[in-house]
């Protein structure tokens, strides 16, 4: 291991700590196979002594008033805002998407902390005067405990801020695990939350992978987790903490859909297709990966690939970039193989985005450009699997009303969108489709903090989703009061041993 590159701390009861492990992995730019820094697989001391510091923090935290917590959050989105140049750039750096894109990233975030700054009114409880004769019940929402956060790569600032500012908000303390691929930013975030006044042991961070995930899901004295990432992943970990008694929220995997109707207006879709297809190298969990053209919108692949193929593939911090690479060699060799297995298995390569040609040190990055398939069809490997990288599948149905069971058949149901002109259809798509997120004319959206993240079948495990109202609910446990105080107008009546009615 070189000595030159920085080491990434983990952060226990409010210090940046090095870590005793023997066990150091490299963050890479991905773009140039540079390396960034070395990130510590954090012992299991080090995991019990990140969860004690939580521990120890919740007893004086959970009694914190309202006002002082929410007043944190007022200042973080500052310090966020002030330095989201800096944080986009370490961003892209490690994770490769373009400077605008990873600013986005941050942006969506900053929301998130923006509404953990209302606590004061998300976690209000309930009253209800004389339900009986001088009698009154009503709800505290009380928090947790300590809880944890495990991250996929992607977002490596949004999906941190999903969970951290909102559990701490709530009273509770925190555990998190970064993706061990760009902890970087994740750690600058955290580094700006202490800035804002979180207090000692209230935000615990501590690296790693399977061992310190399994570690997390195992300690009793975590009571939730959050957690982002694949299926195969977020399915065991929902497994293996709610054996262990545990609240556990997954968001998984995605294969997500558009519809395209032929009274679609035709170059705002096609635009928001290539966009949602192509941006950040297909690696958002909101990505367009299917197209599904209806009837003459078949006609339209010509167009949707001279787009494509129009678009910039270089480095996230080049002028005029719009795909930047895959997060990794292996990320990489995957999405070139199922390309190569898309051509065997019979669907048509429309573009081939392998070996874009790029310049000096871009040469050695992970880089491909916008590929399509067109003729994709259940059972190909290519529409079985998640591809995470920029490919996208076109399909054909004849009907909306085939477009919706094609779609529904499908096991993942994280985003879909319509393009039509026709509110009808639009209202009959959002009414009778299984996913989670619906864009209309908008492809996918990710809700503002207003709402919640949601998912539905192979793409979420748990009830309650990542911030908004439902992470309220998620992040706290109801007591609910029921209260008679007595005056001085002396005893009425006995003992009385029936239920009252
Ligand atoms: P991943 O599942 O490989 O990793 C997620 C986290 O789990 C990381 O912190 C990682 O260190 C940890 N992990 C990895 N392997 C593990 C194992 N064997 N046991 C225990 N923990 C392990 O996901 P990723 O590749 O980082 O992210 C991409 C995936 O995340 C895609 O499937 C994408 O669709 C999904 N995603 C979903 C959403 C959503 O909201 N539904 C959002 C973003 C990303």
């Amino acid at each position: 291991m070189s000595q030159d590159l920085p080491r990434i701390p983990l952060l226990i009861n409010g210090r940046l700590v090095p870590s005793r492990t023997t066990e150091w992995r490299p963050v890479i730019n991905p773009a140039t196979q540079e390396r960034l820094a070395w990130v510590p697989m954090a012992t299991a001391d080090e995991v019990r002594d990140a969860v004690a510091a939580a521990q120890a923090a919740f007893a004086t935290w959970r009694k914190t008033p309202i006002g002082q917590r929410a007043r944190i959050f007022l200042k973080y989105q500052q310090l966020i805002r002030d330095n989201i140049k800096s944080l986009a750039a370490t961003l892209t750096a490690e994770q490769g998407k373009t400077l605008a894109d990873a600013e986005g990233d941050v942006f969506r975030g900053l929301e998130v902390v923006e509404h953990a700054a209302n606590i004061g009114s998300l976690q209000m409880g309930e009253r209800a005067h004389n339900v009986a004769s001088g009698v009154d019940t009503y709800t505290l929402l009380q928090p947790l405990g300590v809880c944890a956060g495990i991250t996929p790569f992607n977002f490596p600032a949004m999906i941190p801020l999903w969970m951290f500012p909102m559990a701490i908000a709530c009273g509770n303390t925190f555990v998190l695990k970064p993706s061990e691929q760009d902890p970087m930013v994740t750690m600058r975030l955290v580094e700006l939350a202490l800035e804002a006044g979180i207090p000692p042991g209230v935000l615990n961070v501590v690296h790693g992978g399977e061992d310190v995930v399994n570690a997390l899901c195992d300690h009793a004295d975590i009571k939730a987790i959050s957690f982002v990432g694949s299926t195969r992943v977020g399915t065991h970990v929902y497994q293996r903490a709610t054996l262990a008694g545990k609240r556990v929220q997954c968001m998984m995997g995605a294969k997500n859909h558009a519809v395209v109707l032929p009274d679609a207006h035709k170059e705002q879709t096609l635009n928001a297709l290539v966009g949602a297809a192509f941006g950040a190298a297909g690696q958002r969990c909101m990505a367009v990966s299917v197209a599904v053209l209806v009837g003459a919108a078949r006609e339209w692949i010509p167009r949707i690939v001279e787009k494509a193929r129009g678009l910039t593939v270089g480095a996230g911090t080049g002028a005029g970039t719009d795909v930047g690479p895959v997060i990794s060699c292996a990320a990489k060799e995957r999405v070139e193989a199922l390309i190569a297995r898309g051509t065997d298995e019979g669907a048509t390569l429309e573009l081939d985005g392998r070996l874009p040609p790029l310049d000096g040190q871009l040469k050695e990055g992970n880089f491909v450009g916008p590929t399509i398939f067109s003729g994709v069809k259940p059972g190909m490997s290519l529409y079985e699997q998640e591809i995470f990288g920029p490919v996208l599948c076109i399909a054909e149905a004849a009907t909306l009303d085939e477009a919706i069971a094609f779609i529904n058949a499908n096991p993942n149901g994280n985003g879909t969108a319509i393009f039509t002109q026709s509110g009808a259809a639009a209202r009959r798509f959002e009414e009778d489709i299984d996913v989670g997120q619906v864009g209309i004319n908008v492809p996918i959206p990710v809700p503002v903090p207003l709402f919640s993240f949601t998912g539905s079948r192979a793409s979420k495990l748990g009830d309650l989703g990542p911030y908004g109202k439902q992470v309220v609910t998620f992040y706290t446990q109801t007591k609910t009061v029921t209260a008679r105080w007595f005056d001085d107008h002396g005893v009425s009546g006995g003992v009385n041993t029936t239920i009252s009615l």
